[in-house]
Formats: structure tokens, sequence, C-alpha cells
């Protein structure tokens, strides 16, 4: 146990800031797990993983209400959900394996948005009509929210923008805007549209491949908003030998695209657009036959079902050579990246 904490502390400073103080204490006691500046109470008579999970959730609040000290009441998902982004870092830095480790934040996600009591995370801690979504919103959506966040600036941006915002911020109050401010340095975008969108409402996040064919020695490919959410949408094109590439479609509201060289895979950016429709045009043939194809690509969220009154057919999955959006996440992600 103290051998594993010791690795979480370590990896904790490196990725998200140093952690200042001298020392950190887990007591056995109280009911589940409570942070507390340099301590922590947590039960006993769990497995190991349980008792590493729980003692790094508690101890990763040191960086996320310790540190930084946000505003619970206010901004729960600014100490909860951080908290949660941060510790699915941790884990799989100690026990290893290769599962996405914010998957749980995704299905809570799923859950939440089918939810007639959802509110959006703006809201109060203490106000939420129900506990149940209170808690979602505040864990799982908070996790989402930096974690789509990087799927808009990079990963490698998120991490250095999360940086940022712990030197800029440390022992101090910061709000919302703070981080959002951290993260237009690093990426050079404009983010004001996102931080409106996830903390202001609660619109669904779900974009679907509305039509693809070829013409001449080139594949266009429509791709349409379903839910109420602006997203840029990240498309992985695969051609009928096999080979890929990855196209950014940034909102034009970003008045850029995420930064070259800020993903873990090569990509190229297209021409911006607005989030209704927009068609794509490839400078190679992607089909060996002209078709049309729909396709429920985010999923979850009742799009099919919108998909086939909207265009009175079925929708099917197109075999040989695709688009794809959602490969990286999972199925009904909304973090659709090819
Ligand atoms: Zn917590």
């Amino acid at each position: 146990m103290p051998a594993y904490m010791v690795k979480a502390f370590e990896f904790m400073s490196e990725q998200f800031g140093r952690y200042p103080w001298p020392e950190y204490s887990i007591a056995q006691g109280g009911d589940g797990g409570m942070e507390y500046p340099m301590l922590t109470l947590i039960t006993g008579k769990r497995k190991l993983g349980s008792l590493v999970g729980v003692s790094v959730h508690e101890s990763v609040h040191s960086w996320f209400y310790g540190v930084l000290a946000s505003d619970e009441g206010h901004f729960p998902w600014m100490d909860e959900g951080f908290t949660e982004y941060a510790g699915s870092k941790v884990m799989p830095h100690l026990f290893g394996g290769t599962a996405d480790p914010h998957a749980s934040a995704y299905e809570g996600y799923r859950v939440l948005m089918a939810m007639p009591d959802h509110e959006p995370m703006s809201v109060h801690a203490d106000h939420f009509e129900t506990n149940r979504a209170y808690g979602i919103t505040a864990y799982s959506k908070g996790e989402m929210f930096l974690q789509q966040l990087g799927y808009v600036i990079g990963d490698t941006t998120m991490r250095q923008g999360l940086l940022r915002y712990f030197n800029a911020c440390r022992f101090k109050h910061p709000m919302p805007v703070d981080l959002e401010r951290s993260m237009e340095k690093v990426s050079g975008l404009e983010l004001d549209w996102y931080f409106d969108e996830w903390i202001n409402t609660t619109r669904a996040t779900d974009y679907a491949v509305d039509t693809l064919f070829t013409a001449g020695d080139s594949t266009q490919v429509r791709i349409r908003r379903l839910g109420g959410m602006l997203m840029p949408v990240d498309m992985k094109l695969t051609n009928t030998g096999g080979d890929s590439t990855v196209v950014s479609i940034p909102l034009s509201l970003m008045r850029g695209a995420k930064p070259a060289g800020s993903e873990h895979f090569p990509f190229t950016s297209a021409s911006p657009w607005s989030g209704g429709t927009h068609l794509h045009v490839a400078r190679a043939r992607y089909l060996d036959e002209s078709r049309t194809v729909q396709r429920r690509t985010s999923g979850g969220y009742g799009s099919l079902q919108r998909q086939k009154r909207e265009h009175g057919t079925s929708a099917r999955v197109q075999g040989k050579a695709e688009t794809e959006l959602g490969s990286r996440a999972r199925r009904w992600s909304p973090r659709y990246l090819l």
C-alpha cells in the first residue's frame, strides 16, 4: 500500500503539478473515504485495488480543492470531476492495463443523458433536484468535461494546459474562467463556446455521417450534428486498400484548429464548420462504387431513430470502405475520434 501511494504521488506531481506539502497520512476510520488537508480517512477491510483506489481519489483532492481551492459548492465538477479525471490517469499507471481509464465516466455520462432530472453543471451542489443527478454530474460529467476538452485541443496540449492552470492558480481560488484562460493560452484557440455548452446546458453530443459518395477521383463525406452540443469532429477515413488518415474538422467558433503535434496520432486539419452539416472532400477514392451510407456514429442517444425519420431509410454500415467516427472511444462515446 505505501509503495503504491508513493508512486501515485510521484505521478501526480509530474503530470498535474508538484505536491507542496512534506507528508500525507492515510488513516483508517470514517465512512468510505473523506479528504482533508494532508490527510484522508478511509474504511478498511477492502481488497488492495479498492483500498488503493479510494486512497488515490481522496489524495488527488489535495490538488483539486487543496492547492487549487475551487469552490466545490458552486463548481462541484471542478473538485470531484477533476479528481476523478486525474485519478483515472493514476490507476493504470499503478496497475497497468489497456482498458480506457475513462470508460466508467463515459458510462455515467450516457446514463445521465437519459435521465429526466439531468441539470446543467452550473447548478449549485446543494440545489440539484436529485442527489443522483448531482453525483453523476459532478463526478462523471466533470471528468468528461476535461476528457472532451482534451479532444478539442489535443491530449498533449491538454496536459500542458493543466500544468499551466495549476501553476497560475495554486493557492488561489480559481474560477472556471481561469481554467479557460490557461487552455486558450496553450492551444491558441477560443474556447468560450466549449465552457458555455458544457457548463450551462444539458445538450447531447451526437454526430453522424450523413452521406458518403464518390465523385471522380475523390470521396465526399457529409457529416451532420444530431444533438445540441457544438463540437469539432475528428474523422478517420480508411480507403479500400486499408490505409487510414485522420482529418480534424474544427468548429469555426474555435478560430483555429488544434495544434499540430497535439495528439498521439498524426492528423490533418480540414476547413472549419459551424456545427450544422459539413461536406468534406477527400482527394482519394474511399469507395469502389458510388453509394450512400447512413449510419449511427456516436450513438446511444436516439440518433439512429432520428436518422431513420429524417431520411426515411434504415441505417446500414458500409462494409468495405467506410468513414468511421468513434473508434478511439467506445461506440456510444461522444469522443468520436477516429
Ligand atoms: Zn471526492
